[in-house]
This record gives C-alpha cells, sequence and structure tokens, in this order.
C-alpha cells in the first residue's frame, strides 16, 4: 500500500480541519476516528452548549416582549424540543464535516489509532486490524473530563458535561461542581430551562483568569436567575440517597440534596492507549509535550489540540493543526498563543483576548485602560440590551493594543475586532480612527479606543467627572 503522506488520529476540530488543510496542500491524507467526526467540540462540547444557550437567550428574550408591546398571554417552554434541536443541529453539521472530507479526497478510517512504529498506525475496528504506513502522523486525540474519585460514590448521579448533554431532560436540583467557563454556562442555561442551580467553586472566584469586571456583572445575572453562587468552597463528599444525592459541602453544617451533580472541574489528555509512550513520545503530566511547531519528540510525530494540553478550545486545535501540517509538509510555521480570544456564553457573554489587566498589572507592564459602556450605546439601546461594557488596554508608550475585555451582547463576535486590530499592530488612536457603521455595537470597540485617549465622544467628559467617581481607570 502506498504510504499516506499524513495520518491524523482523532477526527475533532483540530484532525477533521487539520486533514482538510493538508489535502488542500496537495497531501494524500486519511483521518482516523475511532468515534465520531467533530469530536468534543461537536458533540460533547462547544455545538451543544451554545445551541442550548441560543434555546436559553430567547428565553430571556420572552421576559422582554412586552417592552416592545408585544403581549404574549401564557407561553409554554418544552425543554424537550429545545434538547431535540440540540441533537439535530450537532447531526447536520456531523454530516457536513463528513462531507467536506470526501469532497477534499481525505480516506476517513473508523476505528481506533495507535501508533506502531516509526511511520506507522494500527487500527482496530471491530476486532479486525488494519496497519497504515505515513510518513507524518498527527495526534489529535483530544481530552476528557475528570471526577475526582471521591465524587464517584454518588454513582450515576454524578455526571460530566459529556452525560449532562445527553440527558432527556434537565434535572430540576443540580449542584454543579467548578466556576470554570463550562461550570458557569451550563450554571446559566439549566437555571433558565428552569433549574435550581448551586453553583460550588473552591477558588476564591469564579472564572479566574478573566478580569472582575465581567465576573461581576454575570454573578449579577446568577443572582437574578436564582443560582446560588457558593466561591471558596471544597465538595467533601457525595453520596447517593435513593433518586438524590447528597452532597457535604466544607464549612456548611447541612448536607445539600440534589438531584444530580455535574462535575466540569478539568479535562485530562488522551494520551493513554495510543502507544506514544512505546513509540518514545515524551509526555509531560499525561500531555503530549511539543515545541512551538507541534513536532513531539519523535520525528515526523506532532500533537495538536487538547491532548497538547496547551490550550483546550477548538480554535486553538484548528490553529495548531494548521502550524502542524505546515510543518509536517516541509515548512517552518510556529504557533504563537498571544492572541486568542476566549469567548464564555453566560449571560452576558465574556470575551476577552490578550493580556489581561491581572496580566498587566503582575507583568508590570505601563498600560493605558479605555472602557465604555454599553449603555452609552445607541445600538445596544435599540436592541434594549444595554448592560455590559469593552475595556481595552493599550501600551503606555504606543498605544499598541495589548488585550480587550468585551461583556454584553454579542463580545462573542466583537472580541474579534480587538484581536484583528492586535495581529495587524495597530493602536487605540488607528483603531479608533476606524470608520465604524452606525448604529452598530462595533462602536463600542471604537469608543473604547478612543476613551484609552480621552476622545470617546459618547462618553462624560474626563473635564467634568467630579474626583473620585471614575469609571475605574487606571492610567498606568
Ligand atoms: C462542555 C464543553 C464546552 C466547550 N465549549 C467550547 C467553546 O465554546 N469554545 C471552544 O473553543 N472550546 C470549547 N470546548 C473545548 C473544545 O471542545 C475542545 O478544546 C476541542 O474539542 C479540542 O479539539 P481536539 O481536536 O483537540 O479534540 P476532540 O474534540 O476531543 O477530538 C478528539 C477526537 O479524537 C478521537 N480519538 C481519540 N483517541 C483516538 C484513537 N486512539 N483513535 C481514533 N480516534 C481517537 C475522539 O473520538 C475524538 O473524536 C468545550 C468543551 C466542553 C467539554
Amino acid at each position: 500500500m502506498t504510504p499516506f503522506d499524513i495520518a491524523i488520529i482523532g477526527g475533532g476540530p483540530g484532525g477533521y480541519a487539520a486533514a482538510i488543510r493538508a489535502a488542500q496542500k496537495g497531501a494524500q491524507v486519511c483521518l482516523v476516528e475511532k468515534g465520531r467526526v467533530g469530536g468534543t467540540c461537536l458533540h460533547r462540547g462547544c455545538i451543544p452548549v451554545k445551541t442550548l444557550y441560543a434555546t436559553a437567550r430567547r428565553l430571556v428574550a420572552m421576559k422582554h416582549l412586552a417592552e416592545h408591546g408585544i403581549q404574549v398571554d401564557g407561553y409554554r417552554f418544552d425543554s424537550g424540543t429545545a434538547l431535540r434541536r440540540k441533537d439535530a443541529v450537532v447531526s447536520g453539521l456531523e454530516k457536513g464535516i463528513e462531507g467536506l472530507l470526501k469532497s477534499h479526497g481525505v480516506e476517513l478510517l473508523r476505528g481506533e489509532g495507535t501508533l506502531e512504529g516509526p511511520g506507522q498506525v494500527r487500527i482496530r475496528c471491530a476486532n479486525v486490524i488494519g496497519r497504515i504506513q505515513a510518513r507524518s502522523i498527527i495526534i489529535a486525540s483530544g481530552a476528557r473530563p475528570f471526577i475526582p474519585p471521591f465524587m464517584t460514590q454518588g454513582g450515576d448521579s454524578v455526571l460530566t458535561s459529556d452525560e449532562f448533554l445527553n440527558m432527556e431532560a434537565l434535572p430540576k436540583r443540580l449542584l454543579i461542581v467548578g466556576g470554570g467557563y463550562i461550570g458557569c454556562e451550563l450554571a446559566g442555561i439549566a437555571a433558565l430551562f428552569g433549574g435550581r442551580v448551586t453553583l460550588v467553586e473552591q477558588l476564591p472566584e469564579l472564572l479566574s483568569g478573566i478580569d472582575r469586571p465581567a465576573v461581576r456583572e454575570m454573578e449579577k445575572n446568577f443572582q437574578e436567575l436564582g443560582v446560588e453562587v457558593l466561591k471558596g468552597t471544597a465538595v467533601q463528599a457525595v453520596v447517593k440517597s435513593g433518586a438524590s444525592v447528597l452532597v457535604k459541602l466544607a464549612g456548611q453544617e447541612k448536607e445539600l440534596e440534589v438531584d444530580k451533580v455535574l462535575v466540569a472541574v478539568g479535562r485530562r489528555p488522551n494520551s493513554a492507549n495510543l502507544g506514544l509512550e512505546e513509540a518514545g513520545v515524551v509526555l509531560r503530566n499525561g500531555a503530549v509535550a511539543v515545541d512551538a511547531g507541534m513536532r513531539t519528540s519523535v520525528d515526523n510525530v506532532y500533537a495538536i489540540g487538547d491532548v497538547t494540553n496547551i490550550l483546550q478550545l477548538a480554535h486553538v486545535a484548528d490553529y495548531q493543526g494548521e502550524v502542524a501540517v505546515e510543518n509536517a509538509l516541509g515548512g517552518k510555521a510556529e504557533a504563537d498563543y498571544r492572541i486568542v480570544p476566549a469567548t464564555v456564553f453566560t449571560f452576558p457573554e465574556i470575551a476577552q483576548v490578550g493580556l489581561s489587566e491581572k496580566e498587566c498589572r503582575e507583568k508590570k507592564r505601563n498600560y493605558r485602560l479605555g472602557s465604555f459602556a454599553y449603555q452609552a450605546s445607541g445600538k445596544a439601546q435599540c436592541d434594549g440590551e444595554t448592560k455590559g461594557a469593552a475595556r481595552l488596554l493599550a501600551a503606555a508608550e504606543d498605544g499598541r493594543i495589548l488585550g480587550g475585555l468585551v461583556y454584553g451582547a454579542e463580545a462573542s463576535a466583537l472580541i474579534a475586532e480587538v484581536a484583528t486590530a492586535m495581529r495587524a499592530g495597530m493602536s487605540v488612536g488607528e483603531l479608533a480612527g476606524l470608520i465604524h457603521a452606525h448604529p452598530t455595537l462595533n462602536e463600542i470597540i471604537k469608543e473604547a479606543a478612543a476613551d484609552v485617549l480621552g476622545a470617546a465622544v459618547h462618553k462624560v467628559g474626563r473635564r467634568n467627572r467630579s474626583a473620585g467617581s471614575s469609571s475605574g481607570e487606571t492610567l498606568g
């Protein structure tokens, strides 16, 4: 059999996109997938969660219809339909990816791939074992949710996001362990779907990587939704009790009784049973160690995505795949993680890119901050979505944009403008000088950039701000 140029193990957003890119560059590619193409992102992650989020947004919108004069006399929410819609969205996208792979001539091999000697992958499917040869191999096997062993005492009432997203009905009383983005997103959705939600985080803060103004706004919303947030609180025991589960929390006398416990405390790289160590591939804390070119310690073996545990995000997996493919085909690409947008689909949406204010302070960067509130945006007023703000950080010496935070409607889309400006090496003056269409939410970004220079038009002038009532800006 003629060897493939590239064999990819794992068909998630890292692996399938890498396969298509390699094929576009003229390579003979095969993609080995033991489950369903699309991986975690499509089947157990980004897409199902954001489909449910879209339903939750509509439930929020329902509450405001009367402001527009739209009277709806009683409505019924059938969460089962919403859950089935999510499955339909996922299946549709899966078919789309399969079609794309086919149209690019990528050979999709269904089975479990294992490294077996240099340039050789063994594939096991339904007890049939086959072998393929490839000049380069890309490991894109992803990660899986982790449950601390003591929590398994809760039996089948203790779920990971995998099982949670597969439920036919969401639980009425839900405890979520972990205040990272997965825990926070699912807390908001479950509450809007009618659940009584408690969110427990061991650390003193939720979303520890995100600057506080956004997190405070999210916490205000949790309060409105009735989500009980317990920060700095450890789960000590989880025990099944009939159809319920009893949870002992540190510092609380009484056990909490819930229907389900959702554990969202991190994900472990899928690096076992792939023949990696036998092939000499070095692992670091269970993740495949790679250099900036996504090369492992073994020649012509690359790794991308969650299995590298660099940044567990779908768009990072995709980007790393591009780098690995380039190098596998003789190029010299290097990954650069300075401009990676991260989004959290809570209420409001949160998006951050580049340096955070916390990082600027820790790194002792001399920076300036500009901010602009949704409240002052014409478009936000038209939409009736006036909560939130954009905050831009610029280097004090030349105004280059160091990072940005947006929290409010469409923050996940607005952050792309900040990322693009950063990539182009723009200063806040240049960004503020761009003509932005009116009325759009993007004007919030323009105004935040202008505010770094004290030149935001729709913001109370600095001269008129009384001493001590600044909007929190620190002129670094
Ligand atoms: C609830 C949740 C929400 C998320 N939301 C977002 C979000 O909004 N935005 C975002 O950017 N990221 C999000 N993520 C993270 C995102 O899903 C992952 O970062 C992304 O899927 C990683 O892609 P990957 O290709 O590395 O791995 P995966 O998507 O995990 O794919 C790996 C694939 O490899 C296959 N595989 C593994 N071992 C083998 C083998 N030996 N042989 C053959 N096949 C194998 C698996 O079956 C799987 O299909 C979310 C994750 C979760 C859990």
